[in-house]
């Protein structure tokens, strides 16, 4: 029998800061670059209403790619089945930011958690709104799933990331030459960056992830159906080319954000938020992949 959760926690803590390999912060966002990579926080919301922390539990961090989980919620609430004819189901193989296998695929990205795929699911959730009304929406989601009002957007990574966004331009040029966006790319960009630059601490991802698990005893905020094909691609896509890899070595659902964050769903038992800002060469967080897979191992929490 493993010990209780809270001093499992308390132990990865102190585990993950031995290693003085941190791993390096996403420096193409010049704001992130700015981060030390030294800090480690994690955070485990369970189906019952606990809430456990250890580390670093209480700094807001950039979710970054995180808030594409909830934008392909809010998406597939208001278009359904109707979005899969803009953006695919499969894993990418790929960098998050490729830009070579959306023309050699015509414009239609592969998964909406690769850059591309998100910037057509933003355009989406845009399509007949104000980007302000959009943010407002997204906002709005994410806090009513945290039960949380004190979570905001960091307005100066938004800027940051639209100054140096060069690539993302490239992939929402692209995508409008081939006629799958219906905003402009300015107009879409402008929101996917707002949205990206959302900050919550680990507590309040985890708090913000509830929603995922698919509980009889949480609030539900989207259908037990739709919950489960959000937990199949984030399985499958959550860590871009290094997907294959986090189901190998974790075993669970998550996704992961170049701000160093992860979110992992435990269907049915819990939602775990980890943050360590350094990232590994897939750009997924290095200390936070290695915390999340000797928690799944302690706990048992394998879907295998
Ligand atoms: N805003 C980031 C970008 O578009 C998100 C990437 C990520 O978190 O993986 O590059």
């Amino acid at each position: 029998m493993s010990a209780p959760l809270p001093e499992i926690l308390h132990q990865l803590n102190a585990d993950m800061r031995e290693d003085p390999d941190w791993g390096a912060v996403a420096a193409y966002i010049p704001e992130l670059g700015r981060i030390d990579p030294a800090q480690f926080g994690i955070a485990v919301a369970t189906a019952d209403g606990a809430l456990h922390a250890a580390g670093d539990a209480d700094t807001a961090f950039s979710v970054q790619s995180i808030t594409k989980v909830f934008t392909l919620a809010i998406a597939l609430g208001r278009a359904g089945d109707h979005l899969w004819k803009r953006v695919g189901r499969e894993p990418s193989g790929r960098a998050f930011n490729s830009i070579v296998q959306l023309e050699a695929e015509g414009g239609r990205p592969r998964n909406p958690f690769i850059n591309a795929g998100a910037i057509v699911v933003t355009d989406q959730v845009l399509t007949g709104c104000e980007p302000r009304e959009t943010l407002g929406e997204i906002m709005q989601f994410v806090r009513t799933a945290a039960s949380d009002d004190n979570i905001h957007i960091n307005e100066t990574v938004a800027t940051s990331e639209n100054v140096h966004g060069h690539r993302n331009y490239a992939l929402a040029h692209f995508l409008a030459s081939t006629g799958n966006l219906n905003n402009s790319p300015e107009k879409t960009l402008g929101t996917y960056f707002h949205h990206c630059a959302i900050e919550m601490s680990v507590k309040q991802l985890a708090m913000a992830g509830r929603f995922l698990i698919d509980s009889p005893q949480l609030p539900r905020m989207i259908l037990t159906q739709r919950i489960r094909r959000l937990n199949a691609l984030m399985m499958t896509c959550g860590h871009y080319d290094g997907s294959g890899d986090f189901a190998y070595r974790v075993g669970i659902p998550a996704k992961s954000g170049v701000g160093g964050g992860i979110l992992a769903v435990v269907p049915g038992v819990a939602s775990v938020a980890v943050w360590s800002p350094g990232l590994n060469r897939y750009g997924n967080s290095l200390k936070g992949t290695e915390a999340m897979a000797r928690l799944a191992r302690i706990m048992g929490w394998s879907v295998f």
